[in-house]
């Protein structure tokens, strides 16, 4: 801020002395490629969809929303139902619950689940709101192992959970930043160690579920109480501005992150706005297979110009690798010289890329193809 007090002069929480906030930075260039953001903007259509709705909801803005956005909870476990394998339970508003953006889903969920006294782990490099919105609930915190290759070694993973018995755990799959996405069994596995451990809840942050190759992960809701499925319209949707995320579990668990939920935490206009982009889920979706041939594309060509790229299930590509310490700082300043902003996640030797345009992404393409000729 622009005073003399600082952060650390004012008497705040012992577990928040000497810590950064979240921050991706927002800096006005070209060509954006670093929060995983859609590229397309909303279709005319949907934008006159939401001005209705929303102009319906303004009449009654004197009055507090539907608390329990029953509405909206239905279409998304319609959704779900429609997207989902035949072998997946048919899902009801009962299973479902929204906040704003699955950052507060999340947070509800570690206010529920994890608080003083508890743990949480997750296996990293992952998204690190995790350890963030553990630590601003009190949770305690514990990095488990990856592979090399980013990948989750099924065995290694389960000893992690049987040492620490922790009463959360994390799986992101597809993962952010590395972009791999993990294996069904492994999840399944996971669950079981997490259960024997505890028992536990296991929180699948789903977030580029819509753009993995894999195999859905509805089916193991059948009978599994602690395990929750969280999911975003931010990626997908490409509705990141609206801020709607949901999970998908047991009833039991809409039940319980009610407790800690804030009244009338998701507005009238943001109900009615995820609505109206609900009624166009097959126009919004349109976007994904074309954002996963750009994916497809930018791991064939970065692997052509000679960079090493983490197999990708996601919107966006992890490239390196840059000679540590420094090089990978180093190549996004170089690459943002060029007018592209790609994202820096603090994992040594590599960067992240989000799939944008065919446009934007030629001039990522050309900016590190430029790149590489000045290392050589
Ligand atoms: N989970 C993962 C893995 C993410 O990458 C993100 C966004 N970067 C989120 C959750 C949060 O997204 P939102 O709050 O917009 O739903």
């Amino acid at each position: 801020g622009a005073g003399t007090t600082r952060i650390d002069d004012l008497p705040v929480r012992e577990e928040l002395r000497g810590k950064s906030p979240y921050g991706a930075p927002q800096l006005d260039v070209p060509v954006r490629l670093n929060t995983n953001e859609n590229p397309y903007p909303l279709p005319e259509p949907l934008v006159e969809r939401i001005a209705e709705r929303v102009r319906e909801v303004a009449r009654n803005l004197n009055r507090y929303p539907d608390r329990d956005a029953v509405e909206l909870r239905t279409a998304l476990a319609d959704y779900l139902n429609a997207t989902g394998p035949d072998s997946a339970p048919e899902l009801g508003a009962a299973h479902v619950w929204a906040a704003n953006g699955s950052n507060e889903v999340i947070q509800q969920l570690l206010q529920t689940f994890g608080g003083p006294g508890r743990t949480a782990l997750g296996f990293e490099p992952s998204y690190s709101m995790h350890s963030l919105i553990a630590r601003g609930t009190g949770t305690a915190w514990v990095s488990g192992p990856r592979a090399d290759d980013f990948t989750l070694d099924p065995e290694t993973a389960v000893r992690a959970i049987a040492e620490h018995r922790p009463d959360v755990v994390f799986v992101t799959t597809p993962n952010n930043p590395t972009g791999n996405a993990v294996p069904a069994e492994t999840v399944l596995a996971l669950y079981e160690a997490a259960q024997r451990a505890k028992p536990s809840m296991v929180i699948v942050d789903e977030a580029y579920v819509e753009f993995s190759h894999g195999t859905s992960l509805l089916p193991l809701l059948a009978g599994r109480p602690h395990l929750v499925l969280s999911r975003t319209m931010s990626k997908a949707f490409g509705a990141a501005g609206l801020r709607l995320g949901y999970l998908a579990a047991d009833p039991a668990v809409v039940d319980a992150v009610q407790l800690v939920r804030l009244p009338y935490h998701l507005s009238a206009v943001t109900q009615a706005t995820a609505l109206a982009a609900l009624e166009h889920t097959d126009t919004l979706l349109k976007y994904v297979e074309q954002l996963k041939a750009e994916r497809d594309r930018l791991v064939a060509e970065l692997r052509t110009i000679g960079y090493e790229v983490t197999e990708s299930d996601a919107n966006f590509v992890q490239f390196g690798r840059f000679p540590e310490p420094g090089g990978a700082r180093a190549a996004w300043r170089q690459i943002l010289t060029r007018g592209v902003l790609v994202r820096d996640n603090g994992v040594p030797g590599w960067l992240r890329v989000s799939a944008g345009t065919p446009q934007e992404n030629d001039a990522f393409l050309d900016a590190v193809r430029d790149l590489k000729k000045e290392q050589e």
